[in-house]
């Protein structure tokens, strides 16, 4: 090609680019584009606004930690009811799964967590938890709501849904591996694709965060018991000091991730637990240490874990220690790392831009934290996004897992429409695509 095509063909190309953005959205793809702006002025109104608020307050009200969410799960359960919407129960002990639409296939599904954390809420409003030690720290009882206010929704708009959506309500997402469990139940099967989202502090209120392939690492935990032979410690060689051997181990499993990862491939191993010995002048006879791993690659992950065990029980040798450890991935096995199909992402970027505008639609960075949609996402196509909270003239939200931990409720409409548009639009898209039959051979869930 000589240089004066190749130079016409770019700029044919730049020429077209704003095209081929705009082609990309709804609008012009199948004139969907008006449902994500729709969706969002009825979650906006004062009725809607104050429902879904009301129904927030009261899971905040009584935060349950992991496979104890029965309240939580009975609102829920109040709330289809009187929805009209029918349901399964209970599903993987407290689990709840709703159906909205024709009640055949296509099928989508929406993802809301339940659980609370043992945390104690600090601050003092007039819905704060009135369970001492727990409480919706992670923003649960927003995921839920919202998960609520998609239903409604929905049936408020029925007739444009060609197919079913799944409400899937899990259970015990803070490291009790719900998730798998309502895979393990067939939540999913005959399922097309899942959406799930997060609230954040980090981003201003009416933006989402989120990408393509990995998002969240998966993790493992572990602990180990170092035992030795505990002694006077004046007369250390009388004893085996277990003190010594888990430090040592400490500073091994530092060496994995800066000597033994490539460092491309993101990895951590923190110890975030260390126990053993109650006086000044006694040797005790074990110690216990324990921590967590994280890593974007199954295979990387597993090979953290394989080596993690060795160098304790090694080190341990080497100080005439034994080790034993407990890798706490029974029943629930290794979380996988999060990672959001392509297809999914594009979707995500239309329906979230058509609503918000594309501006507000951020590109997120991986985090190291670990969630447990992966599991879902194991089973079939899913896609998880963030979003935003943070009011920008106001003071700046606690962040997750702290007892200072706050929903800005503006958020709640947000994500109730978002949800309700990604599915809505997935399924008339579904209608629009040739269907193959593989995988499709059932009509029912
Ligand atoms: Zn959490
Ligand atoms: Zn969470």
């Amino acid at each position: 090609m000589s240089f004066s095509k190749f130079v016409s063909l770019v700029l044919i190309f730049h020429l077209l680019t704003p095209a081929l953005v705009f082609s990309s959205s709804l609008s012009s793809s199948n004139g969907l584009s008006g449902i994500p702006k729709k969706f969002l002025d009825f979650a906006k109104r004062k009725e809607f606004v104050d429902w879904i608020v009301g129904v927030r307050r009261k899971i905040h009200e009584n935060p349950e930690l992991g496979y104890e969410e029965f309240e939580t799960s009975k609102l829920i359960r109040s709330e289809l009811d009187k929805l009209g919407i029918p349901y399964k129960y209970p599903v993987s002990v407290t689990g709840v799964v709703g159906f909205v639409g024709t009640g055949g296939p296509p099928f989508v599904a929406l993802r809301a967590d339940m659980d609370a954390l043992p945390i104690q809420e600090e601050g003092d409003w007039e819905h704060r938890s009135k369970i001492p030690g727990k409480m919706h720290a992670c923003g649960h009882d927003a995921h839920v709501s919202m998960t609520l206010g998609a239903a409604k929704i929905l049936k408020e708009h029925v007739q444009e849904i060609n197919g079913t959506v799944v409400l899937v309500f899990q259970p015990a997402e803070e490291g009790g591996g719900g998730a798998k469990k309502m895979v393990d139940e067939g939540v999913l099967d005959n399922v097309d694709a899942i959406f799930g989202l997060h609230v954040t502090h980090e981003d201003a209120i009416g933006t989402v965060a989120s990408k393509s392939g990995p998002i969240f690492a998966g993790s493992g935990f572990f602990t180990a018991v170092i035992s030795g032979r505990g002694g006077h410690a004046a007369l250390p060689q009388h004893s085996i000091d277990p003190i010594l051997a888990a430090s040592n181990i400490i500073v091994s499993l530092q060496h994995l991730v800066s000597r033994e990862a490539d460092p491309f491939d993101s990895q951590v191993v923190t110890v975030g637990k260390f126990q053993g010995g109650s006086a000044f002048n006694v040797i005790p006879d074990s110690a216990t240490i324990g921590g967590t791993f994280r890593a974007f690659l199954k295979t990387s992950l597993i090979q953290l874990k394989q080596r993690i065990e060795e160098v304790i029980k090694g080190q341990a040798a080497v100080l005439r220690c034994n080790a034993t450890i407990d890798f706490h991935d029974k029943p629930v096995p290794l979380f996988p790392p999060t990672v959001n199909d392509n297809d999914l992402h594009e979707h995500f970027l239309e329906v979230a831009g058509d609503m918000l505008g594309n501006d507000k639609v951020k590109d997120l960075k991986p985090l190291m934290g670990s969630e447990d949609f992966a599991f879902y996402q194991e089973a079939i196509p899913g896609y998880i996004y963030l979003i935003g909270m943070q009011d920008e003239s106001s003071p700046k939200l606690g962040a997750v897992h702290t007892p200072q931990f706050t929903i800005n409720e503006d958020v709640l409409p947000y994500g109730a429409a978002l949800q309700a548009s990604l599915a809505t639009t997935h399924l008339l898209k579904a209608e629009l695509k040739p269907r193959s039959t593989e995988g499709h051979t059932h009509d029912e869930l």
